[in-house]
């Protein structure tokens, strides 16, 4: 999608700091950290968001997932944990259309969400 941000930074339009990237995900460290350990694991195909995920994308998501554990281990989040959120939509507090993991840690966090 050419006005999607995250679609710029998988094609390098835009500069981010990566983590990680293979044939099919890219995770890298969130403009606004919210935690110590704040970075997005996202698919490189454009999926709006987990309402519009296809039952053929549900491996993709699977994949995802693992992945983010990895990494988060791999940032120290492995002993005390983290926090692994997809926001969806308006309700959700999605602000960018491209699917996407948040992986948060380093610190406690609240729950529930405000
Ligand atoms: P959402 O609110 O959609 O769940 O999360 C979008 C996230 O993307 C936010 O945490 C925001 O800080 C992050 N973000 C937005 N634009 C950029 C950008 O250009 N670069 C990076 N690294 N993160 C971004
Ligand atoms: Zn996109």
């Amino acid at each position: 999608m050419s006005d999607c941000i995250f679609c710029k930074i998988i094609a390098g339009e835009i500069p981010s700091k990566k983590i990680f990237e293979d044939d099919e995900m890219l995770a890298f460290h969130d403009i606004t950290p919210q935690a110590p350990v704040h970075f997005l694991l996202i698919p490189r195909k454009h999926i709006r968001s987990i309402m519009e995920l296809k039952k053929a994308d549900a491996d993709l998501l699977g994949r995802l997932f693992f992945k983010a554990q990895e990494l988060a281990k791999e940032l120290g989040c492995g002993e005390k944990g983290a926090r692994f959120v997809i926001n969806c939509k308006t309700d959700g507090g999605q602000t960018v259309d491209h699917l996407h993991i948040h992986i948060l840690g380093g610190r406690s966090l609240g729950w529930p969400p405000g």
